[in-house]
């Protein structure tokens, strides 16, 4: 593996799915691609103006099913993240954290809660989290698709470059 870091799972979604942005009206579109085996398409239709969206999923995937580059804006690198089922992992924190201040623990007993809470992060975090491929230009997101050799793990100087700000926008 090339791309071993604590932060980083090494699981992917089972479906193939994206999530992009319209070049025309701005909105995103979601779709899975299945079943497996299913020809990997070349365009999408925007599910908001309608807008057929070139998608070059073939031309970015290699034999090995891994993704590298953009199949949306051709961008070379694409950043791998955790893809956390957002809600369920805030719930599931809150719900034990809010467990453990109602239950009267003496302090020992809440620090030794609060160190399971982190054990089941990195427990979640091996079994439980998959892997997202992000786009750093267009910001589009590619699930079920094993990382290329040319994504990276998430970095936000990279992100942030091609993310302007406000004020730059303004400029
Ligand atoms: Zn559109
Ligand atoms: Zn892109």
């Amino acid at each position: 593996m090339s791309h071993d870091s604590p932060t980083i799972p090494a699981r992917d979604h089972k479906l193939l799915s994206f999530a992009v942005p319209c070049e025309d009206c701005g909105g995103w579109t979601e779709r899975t691609i299945g079943p497996p085996g299913t020809r990997l398409p070349t365009q999408m239709t925007c599910a908001h103006c309608g807008v057929p969206q070139a998608l070059d999923l073939p031309g970015h995937v290699d034999a090995e099913g891994r993704l590298d580059g953009c199949p949306r804006c051709d961008y070379h690198t694409l950043c791998i993240q955790k893809d956390v089922n957002g809600k369920l992992g805030v719930v599931l924190v809150l719900v034990t954290f809010g467990a453990l201040l109602f239950s009267g623990l003496e302090l020992p007993q809440m620090v030794a809660g609060l160190v399971l809470l982190a054990l089941l992060d990195v427990v979640l975090l091996k079994l439980v989290v998959k892997r997202l491929l992000i786009c750093y230009r267009c910001k589009a997101q590619y699930r079920g698709f094993p990382p290329g050799p040319r994504c990276r793990p998430f970095d936000l100087a990279t992100w942030e470059a091609h993310d302007p700000t406000p004020d730059d926008a303004a400029r």
